[in-house]
This record gives C-alpha cells, sequence and structure tokens, in this order.
C-alpha cells in the first residue's frame, strides 16, 4: 500500500467457516466476548514468517488478538506506525498512479515487465471487483482473474482480494494491484511512498515490500493453480516516487528468494488449533481484564524473543522486558542465541565461561571457557603493558 503502513486488512480468520465451531469459538474466548477479530494482512504474515518459532505471535495473530491494544493493556504500547500526513501523502501518491484508468500504471508494468507483448492501449480492461465481504470480494477476483486470462489482454485489478490459509486460519489480503499480461502472466505490483533516488531505494524497505509481494504472490498462485494458462509471475512491479518529486517511477523486483523462505516458514508454523489446545481453560487476552491477568495469559504461550521484533511486532516492547528479566540470550540478537548452543541464559553463559561446565555434549561451554582464559590473559598482559609504560614515563 502507498502509504507504508499496514496494507488494508479485510480477513476474519477465527469467523471463517473454514474453522470448526469449538475452534471458532475457543478463539474467539481467547480475545474475550464482544471483541471483534482483527483481521490478518501481508506485512504481518511476512512479520511471522519472519519469526516462525513464535508460538505467541502465530496464537495471537490465528485468534484475531489485536496486539495493539493488547500491548497497551500490557502497559508497554508498540511504537511504530506512521504518521497521519505520510498515510495521506501515500494515498494521494497511490490514486495518482492508478488514475486515468491505470494507463500510467500499465505503461510502466510494460516498460518493465512487458516484453513481446503489444503494449497497452485504451482498451485494458479494470473490471469491478466490488462485492460483499472479503470471501466475496475473493470470489470476484478469482473470477475477474479468470476472465482476464482468457480474454488475452491487458487487465488491471484494482485492490483485488486473495485468499490464503495460515496456520489453520484463511486470511484475505489486498494488493495494491495485479496486471493480467496478454500471455495470462499475472504481476503483482506494490506501490510505496519512499523515494526511488537514481533508479534506487533503501534497500531495507524495499526488502520489506519484496517480503510483503511474496506473500501476494504465495496467495495468487493457489487461484493460478486452477487455471490453464495462468501463471504468476516471481518478479514483481515496486512503484515510487522518482527522486524528490511525486512523478512514479518502478523497478523490477526479484521475489524467488522471499517466496520461498515466506513458504517454507509459514509451512513450518505450528497450527493455531494446536496451540489454543495447550492453554488452560478460561485464559483469555480480553483486553477489560487486569495487566497482571494479561501479562500471565501472555507469558503461557512460549514465545521467541529477537531484537528484530522490535521492528515487526507490536508486542515487542512487553517480550524484551520479559525476556532481559529471565535473562534470556535471545534477547541479545539471534546470531548470539546460535553461537550459545544449549545454553539459553546469560546466566548459564557466564557460568559456562567461568567454569567449562554445561550441557553434556555441547562443546560451546569449553569454547566459551576457552575464550574466557584468553580474555583474562589478554587484559593481564595489557595492564602489564601499560604499567611499565607509566614506569617508564614516571621522572622519579
Ligand atoms: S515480540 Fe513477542 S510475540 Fe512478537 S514475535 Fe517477538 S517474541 Fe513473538
Amino acid at each position: 500500500m502507498a502509504d507504508g503502513t499496514l496494507p488494508r486488512v479485510s480477513s476474519y480468520p477465527p469467523s471463517s467457516p473454514a474453522q470448526p465451531t469449538t475452534l471458532r469459538q475457543r478463539l474467539a474466548g481467547l480475545r474475550g466476548p464482544a471483541v471483534p477479530p482483527r483481521p490478518l494482512d501481508a506485512r504481518a504474515l511476512a512479520a511471522l514468517a519472519a519469526n516462525p518459532g513464535c508460538g505467541r505471535r502465530t496464537l495471537l495473530d490465528g485468534a484475531g488478538v489485536d496486539k495493539t491494544v493488547l500491548a497497551s493493556a500490557l502497559g508497554s504500547p508498540a511504537a511504530f506506525g506512521q504518521s497521519q500526513f505520510a498515510i495521506v501523502r501515500g494515498n494521494s501518491f497511490e490514486a495518482k498512479v492508478k488514475g486515468d484508468g491505470g494507463a500510467e500504471l500499465l505503461r510502466l508494468v510494460y516498460e518493465h515487465l512487458g516484453a513481446g507483448a503489444e503494449p497497452p492501449g485504451r482498451g485494458a480492461l479494470v473490471p469491478d471487483l466490488a462485492a460483499a465481504g472479503p470471501e466475496g470480494r475473493a470470489a470476484r477476483t478469482a473470477l475477474a482473474l479468470r476472465e482476464a486470462t482468457a480474454a488475452g489482454t491487458w487487465t488491471l485489478l484494482d485492490h483485488p482480494m486473495l485468499a490464503l490459509e495460515v496456520a489453520g486460519s484463511p486470511a484475505y489480503l489486498e494488493p495494491d494491484a495485479v496486471v493480467v499480461h496478454p500471455d495470462g502472466r499475472w504481476t503483482v505490483v506494490e506501490i510505496k511512498s519512499f523515494p526511488m533516488i537514481d533508479g534506487s531505494a533503501d534497500a531495507a524497505k524495499v526488502g520489506a515490500a519484496a517480503r510483503q509481494a511474496a506473500v501476494y504472490v504465495l496467495a495468487l498462485e493457489k487461484t493460478a493453480r486452477k487455471l490453464t494458462g495462468a501463471e504468476v509471475g516471481h518478479t514483481v512491479l515496486l512503484v515510487c516516487p522518482k527522486d524528490f518529486s511525486n512523478l512514479p517511477t518502478a523497478s523490477a523486483v526479484d521475489v524467488r528468494r522471499e517466496r520461498s523462505v515466506t513458504l517454507r516458514q509459514l509451512e513450518r508454523l505450528t497450527r493455531v488449533d494446536e496451540l489454543a489446545a495447550a492453554l488452560p481453560e478460561g485464559l483469555s487476552f480480553d483486553p477489560e481484564r487486569t495487566a497482571e491477568e494479561l501479562a500471565e495469559a501472555v507469558a503461557a504461550v512460549d514465545a521467541s524473543y529477537a531484537p528484530e521484533c522490535l521492528a515487526a511486532c507490536e508486542l515487542a516492547f512487553h517480550c524484551r522486558e520479559r525476556a532481559r528479566a529471565a535473562g534470556e540470550v535471545t534477547s541479545l540478537g539471534r546470531s548470539v542465541r546460535g553461537e550459545l548452543g544449549a545454553l539459553t541464559t546469560v546466566e548459564a553463559a557466564l557460568a559456562a565461561a567461568a567454569s567449562g561446565a554445561g550441557p553434556e555434549g555441547d562443546p560451546t561451554a569449553e569454547a566459551l571457557h576457552h575464550a574466557a582464559r584468553l580474555r583474562a590473559e589478554a587484559l593481564r598482559s595489557a595492564e602489564v603493558l601499560r604499567s611499565a609504560e607509566e614506569g617508564a614515563a614516571c621522572p622519579c
């Protein structure tokens, strides 16, 4: 989405008929009575896939718990998001890109990814995708994709609705646009409001956009599998303002790596029903409960905090505080966690460094002890050297 905030959200996973009634009721109980489910979106899915070991996030997202509200109720509100000004600017840029029947957007797609096809003229189709509810809109989008592929003409789908099953729940996703090429290829278009200066944009922002687009590609592939002649492009089009102007420019972004990583990680996610079944009866994340009750409920679900959570999850401050309080080495970063093997707490790592004792069969403790000895020797040598230099410089 051009505003760079959470993309439009339209899924109500817990109320989907795909879930058995008991699971729906259980998830509704976890949210709290009269709390509507928070829809999932592509950015949340990309972040979920970036931390597949976190059962806490999987459960909360799968149950439709609003993590922003939960974080505030816990006393650790999330501190990321976009200013209203940036949102308005992004929306106005997206409207400009899609203006005039999407002529400029189609031109950019043709220029960057349209090799071999006739240029899109005034005859490009822009089907009406309006329908009731996310399921209706997803069905309408699937029909429009089928018709456009069969027609073999340039077609622009503005804010189509795509369905993707995540951790046992269907999520409905809304990309900025999907373009159908005359040869049956489908291209995801992401419109962002960060600038592309001299043909390149901030690598971190492009990476986040690529991960988000990869989720759309996966959702589109599900529909394309049922259609003859349809093919989902693994190169997406990123449209941004050119330099410091409001004019659109674009870049083709290969999302094959992001797609395969996201697919693998989404498949590994623990199913929501298994996570919910492991929780005690009566546990709830209802924001009406006290902060202590909520903290207890949150603590009942295993988490896997890493500093990367700070940029991706609303509960990051709460989880960081708990991870630090418990002395978990994950709070120091995934690379540190990986290097420390079976030593999962700072206390255990310090003890291993001092004594060399650690979990049986894990060489990390001995390596740490060796490193600690080398460090102590280096410090001693430096101290001796400094004393000698001070002695030599002394005039008395
Ligand atoms: S902040 Fe907490 S809940 Fe969110 S992904 Fe990280 S560990 Fe999981």
